[in-house]
Order: C-alpha cells, then structure tokens, then sequence
C-alpha cells in the first residue's frame, strides 16, 4: 500500500463498498482510523468483499440502492460514491440500473454530502474520453463517446455524473472532487466480470485458452488496487475539486498482457482471438502530470509484482 494521508475524516461513507475498488477503500479508511459506513445494494458486489471488516467496530454494512434516496445513522465528513456496475459485461447486463446510478445515485450521494457538510468524491472514469483522438488523455481533453452506443450506458452517466458533481459545487456550495480512475485490477475482482485480467487470469489457471478481443494491439493501462485506493484518498484529501486523472501511465497491449499471464502462470493455455466489442477503444493512457504535481501521487506497484499478487489470490480464490 502506497503511504496514505493522515485520517483527517471521522466518519466516511462508500457507496459500492463491497465492490471490487470499494471494499479495498473501506479496508484503508479503517486502518486510517476512519469509521466507514459501506452502502451497497450487491447488483455486482459480493457480502464476502467486506466479510473480513465485519468485526470492526467502526466498520457497519447498510444494504440500499442509492439510486433511492438514503440516509445513514452517522453524519458523514467524507461521501465516496463509487456505486456503479462497472465492467462492461456487468453494464450490458444492467444498462438501466447503470443509469440511475451515475444519474439519481450521485444526485443522492451529493446530497447526502451537502446536508452533512460532508466532502464528496465522485469515482468517474477514463471511459468519459471514449475512443480517445488524443493520446495520452489528460484531464483538458473531452472525449470521443458515441451516445447512442453499448457502452453509452456507463460513458454517459458517468459524464452526467461529472456534470451533476460539477454544478454541485458551483451552485449549491457543496465541497466536491471528481477522480477519473482508468483500469484498475488486483485482488476481489470476478472471474467472470469480462475484464481482461480477471478473465485471462481465470483462463489461464484453468488451461484454457486466453481470449484476446481483436489483434490485442488496443492498449491499457493498469493500474494496481493499492495505488488507485491511495490515489482516491489522496485526491479526498486535497482541497481540489478536479477532475484528476488516477492511473497508471505504464501501457501495455492486450495481446502482451495475456502473453505475461501465461508465463507469470506457468500456464500451457495457448491464445485464441475473438471478436472485439464495438466501441472498445484502441488506446488508453493517463497523464497523470496533474496528480504528480498537485497530490504528490503516482503509482508505486510494478505491474509484474501487482500481478502476481493477483494470480496468488485468484489461485487461493478458485471461485472468486
Ligand atoms: P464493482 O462492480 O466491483 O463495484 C461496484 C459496487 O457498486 C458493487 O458492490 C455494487 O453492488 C455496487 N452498486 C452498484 N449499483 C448500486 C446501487 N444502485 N446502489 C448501491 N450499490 C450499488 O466495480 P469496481 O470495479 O469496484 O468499480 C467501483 C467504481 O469505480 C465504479 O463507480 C466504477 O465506475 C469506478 N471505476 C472502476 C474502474 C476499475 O478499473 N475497476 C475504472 C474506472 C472507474
């Protein structure tokens, strides 16, 4: 774990905290000595993320979709509103729930925010730059989105999310912070979600073939859990309001992360190629200039050592 900032909140709220990013953020609030109030309606996360922070006195679970309005027992200091489907094949499968939740989910979580007096974070993402005509994206580029596309859904209400969180502030005073977090793996994701290490790593363990979309030259760039998780509280920290990129420079193309995967694995599986998802985009790179220079953040994990840590959990995980 990347050094975290002093625990400057007393109570935070993560909605989507037994999520994959969520349920490692809850994990560092507590060890911060930050007491954590984890929203989560389970749509794509799993009771067993949080079942280890069960124990923890300043550690309660609440069960409720945030795209209702909800209140919490506790006045927050700090919202963090990361629910959201997020891999593609969970937002495909629930394209409406995905909408609600960057639409009437944020509004609900600014608000909870705003009558606290509460500093609110938005977990947005790279895919609001879409299929980027620049490269590497910085935070002054403004996409390239098809808003009628498949992956509309979630490009779209994370963009109206931005824009919501953005007026906020403007109008309503409300002290908010937007965070684009471009991939991010490691321990806790699902197998099955679609994303390409949890997928290849899957395959790969069971000797089968790695499914590369494409010719696998489209690039990402990705970043561990740990370092996002550091990020994220780096930018809650800071005064800023963003939007500030949180990622990992170093890229790599598909086709190179399933070959590392194989080796890193000591797999026989071979490679298989499949079709790519319309809309994916080819290239996918932060600049992280702004980040560096205003949290004094970057990211620490190598990706050889974040994917070993990855495979071990999922070797320890069969069912994960
Ligand atoms: P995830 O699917 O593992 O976690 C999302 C969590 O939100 C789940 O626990 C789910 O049950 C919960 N949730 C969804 N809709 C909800 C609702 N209406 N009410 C309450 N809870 C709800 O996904 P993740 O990878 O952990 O992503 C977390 C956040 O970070 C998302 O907002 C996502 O857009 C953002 N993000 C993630 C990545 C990444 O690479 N993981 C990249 C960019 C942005």
């Amino acid at each position: 774990m990347g050094s975290l900032p002093a625990p400057a909140w007393e109570h935070a709220v993560v909605t989507g905290g037994a999520g994959f990013v969520g349920s490692h953020l809850c994990s560092a609030l507590l060890a911060a000595g930050t007491a954590v109030t984890c929203v989560d309606d389970f749509s794509t996360g799993l009771a067993g993320n949080v079942a280890e922070l069960g124990d923890h006195p300043g550690f309660t679970l609440q069960e409720a979709d945030v795209s209702q309005p909800f209140t919490v027992r506790r006045r927050p200091d700090l919202v963090l509103h990361l629910a959201s489907p997020a891999s593609p094949a969970d937002y495909l499968r629930l394209p409406l729930h995905t909408l609600d939740a960057g639409s009437l989910g944020t509004r609900n979580a600014l608000d909870l925010a705003h009558h606290s007096g509460a500093r609110f974070l938005l977990a947005s993402t790279s895919e609001v730059y879409g299929d980027p005509r620049e490269h590497p994206q910085n935070e002054r580029y403004w996409g390239h989105v098809n808003p009628v596309g498949p992956r509309s859904v979630y490009d779209e209400a994370k963009r109206f999310g931005e824009a919501l969180t953005t007026a906020h502030g403007s109008t309503r005073g409300t002290d908010t912070c937007v965070v684009r977090l471009f991939n991010t793996y490691g321990p806790r994701m699902r197998g099955y979600d679609g994303r390409a290490v949890p997928t290849f790593i899957r395959q790969a363990l069971a000797g089968e073939p790695l499914t590369v979309t494409g010719d696998g030259l489209q690039t990402r760039s990705l970043c561990y859990v740990d370092d996002t998780v550091a990020g994220i509280l780096a930018a809650a920290a800071h005064g800023m309001s963003g939007p500030v990129n949180i990622g990992n420079p170093s890229e790599l193309t598909m086709l190179d992360l399933a070959r590392w995967i194989i080796e890193l694995t000591g797999s026989a599986s071979r490679i298989a190629f499949v079709e790519r998802p319309t809309d994916d985009p080819a290239l996918r790179c932060p600049d992280i200039t702004l980040a560096r220079d205003k949290l004094q953040w970057e990211p620490l994990v190598a990706a050889e050592e974040g994917l070993r840590r990855t495979i071990a959990w999922f070797r320890a995980h069969p069912d994960g």
